[in-house]
């Protein structure tokens, strides 16, 4: 934990740059704020009631609690 802190501290440290906080975050919606189809595995956007492919109502959301 302490050799972390140093690392992220150290002057000279190059830290590799994240990507834009905003484009981050909007990368995070766009991977986990989607629903899954149970049934056939499509992705479907947010709002979405049923599969688009398939129209199967099973769908699950694409967040992983932990
Ligand atoms: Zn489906």
């Amino acid at each position: 934990m302490l050799l972390n802190r140093n690392k992220f501290s150290d002057p000279k440290g190059v830290t590799m740059p994240i990507t834009d906080p905003e484009k981050l975050r909007i990368a995070l919606e766009w991977n986990f704020n989607v629903w899954i189809c149970r049934r056939c595995g499509a992705r479907n956007p947010p709002g979405a009631e049923k599969c688009r492919r398939c129209k199967s109502k099973n769908l699950r959301p694409k967040r992983f609690k932990k």
